[in-house]
């Protein structure tokens, strides 16, 4: 009723090395990783505040490789580890080809902010105007856990700035609609149609 694999997509990744059940990778090849699948709202996972990164061995590199492949069968440009189960503030995110992962990041600065409409792969069907900044400042760590850092901008500003929230439990169903827009009301209503339609079991039926 939760996946062949429910204790392996809400551990962390510490939990998911060669003792843990044996799965098959994305690719069908052997793997001691678990397939990976979507969590969606309202699994409560989606709320945490996930913990940093501290190990940077092959086990994070399957998992980024899985979460990357996982966004784009669901035609998505970012996820975040919260979203497959994971509480580690890990993200993947791909635009024009062009993939990126990023841990334990921050985003240091910022400048004025600009709205756009978004969505989410956990949140299927609800779109957002989230007002967010146009250039940003990020410094975190790459998949070897060497430290980054750089700026960003337009969409890929947005990405990031969309999957850090996830890893601080935040989602774009938070950001209230300004006064002057009164077409973003129903996001809310949306939200408590989902969470009529999607117990956690559901994630099964999005991953195959
Ligand atoms: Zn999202």
């Amino acid at each position: 009723m939760n996946g062949p694999t429910p204790q392996a997509m809400n551990s962390a990744f510490g939990d998911l090395g060669p003792d843990a059940q044996p799965g098959t990778g994305i690719h069908g090849r052997p793997s001691g990783i678990h397939r990976l699948s979507l969590v969606l709202h309202p699994d409560p996972i989606l709320r945490t505040v996930c913990e940093p990164v501290e190990t940077f061995d092959s086990t994070l590199r399957d998992v980024a490789d899985e979460m990357l492949a996982l966004m784009r069968r669901h035609s998505g440009i970012g996820l975040a580890a919260p979203q497959v189960g994971l509480r580690q503030r890990l993200i993947v995110a791909s635009i024009e080809n062009r993939p990126f992962v990023l841990s334990n990041l921050d985003v240091t600065d910022s400048s004025e902010p600009r709205n756009l409409v978004e969505g989410c792969l956990s949140l299927p069907g609800v779109q957002v105007n989230v007002r967010r900044p146009e250039r940003i400042r990020v410094t975190g760590y790459d998949l070897h856990g060497q430290r980054q850092s750089f700026s960003a901008a337009g969409l890929w500003a947005r990405v990031i700035l969309h999957e850090l929230d996830h890893l601080n439990g935040v989602l774009i169903c938070d950001y209230d609609p300004p006064a002057d827009e009164p077409s973003r009301h129903g996001a809310q209503e949306l939200l408590a149609m989902l969470a009529e339609e999607h117990t956690p079991q559901s994630r099964m039926e999005v991953s195959q």
